[in-house]
């Protein structure tokens, strides 16, 4: 788990230290260096039409998410809380609780819908035999 700090500047400094949010409430601005370590610095404007920046007591957010589209890693994360929670780098685990949980839901989808339907039941009987 990546942790990020906030730290309260006028202006920006020229050289940023990895795991902190920069802020500058004078200037409506933050700055961190992105959270995959590639080096590259993320400047995210502050407003009602750009970045929201809170303050909780665990550390800061930021939202929207932030999406380092156009930098080579392509890295794409939520600061939440002071937490950097990545959105494509899943885990096999959590790739297999999703695969699931869709299952679950387009199952339950064609229940509800024919539930008297002959290849329902089968359906439910070799889900049974293959042990789900
Ligand atoms: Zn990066």
């Amino acid at each position: 788990m990546i942790r990020i700090k906030v730290e309260r500047v006028r202006t920006m400094p020229a050289q940023l230290e990895s795991g902190v949010l920069y802020v500058s409430e004078e200037f409506e601005t933050a700055a961190h260096l992105c959270a995959c370590g590639c080096g590259s610095k993320v400047r995210t404007p502050l407003g009602p039409t750009e970045w929201r920046f809170t303050d909780h007591p665990e550390g800061p957010s930021l939202y929207p998410s932030i999406g380092n589209w156009q930098r080579s890693c392509k890295s794409h994360y939520w600061i939440d809380r002071g937490e950097i929670e990545w959105s494509t780098q899943l885990t096999p685990a959590q790739i297999a609780a999703g695969r699931a949980a869709e299952e679950r839901r387009r199952e339950h989808y064609y229940a509800e819908l024919y539930p008297d339907r002959w290849w329902v039941r089968v359906w439910r009987w070799l889900k049974s035999m293959l042990g789900h």
